[in-house]
């Protein structure tokens, strides 16, 4: 199908064009990344000649905290959220369609989802519906602020997210006030709707949900859509600019997770859960990380341990504090 290829195309060219999204990016990311304000400043000119035409282009506002990536496929755009590092770099999708938009996740802080939202109302069309992906605290927390700024989107999850949800959310809340104070949520938000497997339509743009298991997360969702050849993998793959969370222990059954996303046909480009889209070889990046990390594991007797060794393993990946997080996961007593 020639118009969907072309819209690939475009998201492909972009998607692997790292350094010039890191560019633009980098008015926001400059004082967390550390990029050296020559970058951050140099001019692009590729950006410019794209500005007004069909494709992918980043939004830009003054004073946005954020960045977002925008690509398009005839009538159906895809809008991607990047939070700066303190957030996690977040990724809030806002799936465009010709007359609503679906939202799936909903950032770790407070004003983030802020952003996401005020982004969602220049859009001008009414949110369907909000999707969480999974239940890890980065992914809900922001959705505080979703479901107040569009009351009437309802909160859709797999079955067993909202019960996950429920039962560690207070938790997760306290330790995230704990770090970050007012930034953080206040109020666990619980998805309403079940998301069922398989092949459906949500204003009129084709998706395949699928169910993943004891992958990054015990319970992950996933969506191929078909006509714009993109998986939207989510916690399942990981950049290869970016350690991983591995606290959930499921080293094992991530690898298996993983090899059958490679078996699954029909996609080029995957979103990820965290930073910006990647292509099909952040699959192997991301094994290739997961079995380190589990020999270390293996290898490691206590926290501490597993943390400097990961990070010696991978010195030159971005985001160590998921090291940190996910060792204390992993070595907390049992309850
Ligand atoms: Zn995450």
């Amino acid at each position: 199908m020639p118009s969907s290829n072309s819209g690939f195309q475009r998201l492909s060219q972009s998607a692997l064009s790292r350094s010039r999204f890191l560019r633009l990016a980098a008015g926001a990311l400059l004082p967390l990344v550390g990029l050296r304000p020559s970058a951050a400043a140099a001019p692009n000119p590729e950006l410019a000649q794209n500005s007004g035409a069909p494709g992918t282009k980043h939004a830009a506002a003054p004073g946005r905290m954020g960045a977002i990536l925008v690509s398009e496929f005839g009538p159906v755009k895809l809008h991607s959220y990047l939070s700066p590092t303190d957030g996690l770099q977040v990724n809030t999708q806002m799936i465009e369609g010709p007359t609503a938009v679906v939202i799936f996740d909903g950032q770790l802080l407070l004003p983030y989802a802020d952003e996401v939202a005020s982004y969602v109302q220049t859009l001008g069309k009414p949110v369907d519906r909000i999707i969480l992906s999974h239940a890890h605290t980065d992914h809900w927390s922001g959705l505080q602020v979703l479901t107040e700024r569009f009351p009437n989107a309802r909160v859709f999850a797999l079955d067993g997210v909202a019960d996950q949800v429920r039962a560690r959310g207070p938790a997760r809340l306290d330790r995230l006030g704990r770090a970050y104070g007012d930034r953080a949520a206040t109020m666990v938000t619980i998805p309403t709707e079940t998301i069922s497997e398989g092949l459906q339509r949500i204003d009129g743009v084709a998706y395949d949900f699928k169910r993943f298991v004891n992958a990054e997360s015990d319970l992950q969702l996933a969506a191929l859509l078909p006509e714009q050849k993109v998986l939207m993998a989510f916690d399942l793959v990981f950049s290869p600019n970016e350690h991983a969370f591995t606290g959930s222990n499921h080293f094992d059954h991530w690898m298996i997770v993983l090899e059958s996303l490679k078996a699954l046909q029909g996609y080029d480009t995957i979103i990820i859960g965290h930073d910006t889209p990647v292509g099909r070889s952040a699959i192997d990046s991301t094994m290739t990380y997961v079995k380190r990390a589990k020999e270390i594991r293996a290898a490691s007797a206590d926290a501490k341990s597993y943390s400097e060794k990961l990070k010696a393993a991978f010195p030159d990946l971005q985001q160590a504090g998921f090291v940190d997080l996910s060792a204390s996961y992993l070595y907390a007593a049992p309850d």
